[in-house]
């Protein structure tokens, strides 16, 4: 079956198997081939696929085993997703404490790559909040990981790319809410100087904070900051209308200089003539781009890349201006850029990748030789600052550049499953 990552790089023809017990998966895992654990294939490169080998899919195991409404203690089967999670509990006084940018995505991804959200300063990563988990490993074995058992393991798969074993089942830490609304404001801001300060002002008041930025026309550095509580408001919510899709792949990529500069001038009047204090449903405010089904699309058939890096926050502020003028000379520009500051909670898993620091998201159109330069020259200045690349987000980063990002890498050796490696592991750990 064919398996395409988001980033639509390249196509996998891939041997899919959907266990929907316990029994078959273990089975599955323990029958002696390779495979690599599978979600919603939500992660842009190369973590989540095994060339033309076996991907184990969690998609039939979606069920929610137990909740309890005292503690916010949720126990579900991994493939459940943070869609249905955020949909059957947001009127019932309870949200996810951490969730990504788009809510197509399962409870074993969200774990497997430690996601993080707009909250890192107040929350820290999904994986802070996992109580415990099931997992199943190649030798037939399941294994109870939390905090106090087995914690090597539990820290080693937090984060750990799906390469310690299968995730069956894990009990998470829902966050009390009053409903599905969220209080926001809206900043238009002129350069990144006043992106740091508007984000160092506020850290203590706002549990999430992010910006959208302008990084291809000649004002690139201007952008959007929002930041948002929950809000007090117990309305309920209605459920989601019907979304948008792109239906077809076009022939070439619909992102080009042109679009670009018309999108970002475009989008960044569209922030200031909106700015101001808004209650935004949960949906608006955390998964703006799930309304459009398919929104990978629109980069044709070559794909794109996500360029994810953090750096640590001391230089942050030069670093993301030097990658800026990288950029603006390639004129390569990207499409929407991301910036945000995690805060300075240390990592839960052994190869979390949000850590102290600045990161910045770009997405750029596959445009081979051209992107591979502009890729080049970007990680030059990363590496330098001390900083590392999202591997969830990555299809191309050097071994070298993955070694010295994460340092605790032989540590994480120890707990790898022997039969379970990724397109991603190949590249950059076998
Ligand atoms: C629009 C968009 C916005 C995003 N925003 C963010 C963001 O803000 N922050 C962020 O951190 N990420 C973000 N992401 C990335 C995304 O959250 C992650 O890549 C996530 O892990 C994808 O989950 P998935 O269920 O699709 O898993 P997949 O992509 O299918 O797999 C991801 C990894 O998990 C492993 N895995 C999956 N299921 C299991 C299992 N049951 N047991 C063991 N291993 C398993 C896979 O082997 C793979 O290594 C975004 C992605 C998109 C498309």
């Amino acid at each position: 079956m064919t398996l395409t990552a988001w980033g639509r790089l390249r196509t996998n023809e891939a041997k899919i198997s959907e266990p929907a017990t316990l029994g078959d998966l273990v089975g599955r895992v323990a029958s002696g081939e390779q495979f690599l654990g599978l979600g919603l294939a939500r992660s842009y490169g190369d973590v989540g696929t095994n060339g033309d080998g076996v991907s184990i899919s969690s998609a039939n195991l979606n069920k929610m085993v137990s909740f309890d409404p005292e503690s916010g203690l949720l126990t579900c089967e991994a493939g459940l997703t943070l869609r249905d999670i955020q949909q059957t509990f947001c009127n019932r006084g309870f949200m996810l404490p951490v969730t990504p940018g788009t809510s197509f995505v399962t409870i074993g991804g969200a774990i497997a790559n430690d996601v993080h959200g707009k909250n890192h300063h107040f929350a820290g990563t999904f994986g802070d909040h996992v109580v415990e988990f099931d997992l199943v490993r190649s030798d037939g074995s399941i294994t109870t990981c939390s905090r106090n058992q087995n914690e090597g393991l539990f820290r080693a798969t937090i984060g750990g790319l799906g390469l310690t074993g299968f995730i069956a089942r894990a009990t998470i830490r829902l966050a009390r809410v009053a409903g599905g609304w969220v209080e926001t404001e809206t900043i238009a801001y002129g350069n990144l100087g006043e992106f740091f300060s508007l984000a160092d002002d506020s850290e203590a008041d706002w549990q999430s904070t992010v910006s959208w930025f302008d990084c291809s026309t000649r004002k690139a550095g201007r952008g959007s900051f929002l930041r948002g509580n929950p809000s007090g408001s117990t309305d309920p919510l209605a459920a989601a209308s019907s979304s948008l899709a792109v239906p077809l792949v076009p022939p070439i990529s619909l992102i080009n200089k042109l679009s670009l500069d018309a999108f970002n001038i475009g989008y960044y009047h569209l922030k200031k003539a909106t700015s101001g204090k808004a209650r935004m449903n949960y949906r608006e405010f955390y998964y703006p781009l799930d309304s459009i089904q398919h929104w990978n699309r629109v980069y044709g058939p070559k794909g794109f890349y996500q360029y994810q890096s953090v750096v640590p926050r001391r230089d942050g502020a030069e670093v993301t201006k030097e990658m800026l003028q990288i950029i603006a000379r390639s004129s390569a520009g990207s499409f929407l850029g991301v910036l945000k500051t995690f805060g300075d909670k240390q990592p839960a898993g052994l190869l979390s990748f949000a850590r102290p620091g600045v990161t910045l998201a770009l997405d750029f159109p596959n445009r081979g030789e051209a992107t591979e330069k502009l890729f080049a020259k970007l990680d030059v200045i990363v590496s330098e600052a001390g900083g590392c690349l999202n591997p969830s987000k990555d299809a191309r980063m050097s071994r070298q550049m993955f070694e010295a990002g994460f340092n605790r890498l032989a540590e994480f050796g120890q707990y790898r499953d022997p039969n379970i490696a990724s397109d991603f592991s190949r590249r950059v750990i076998d």
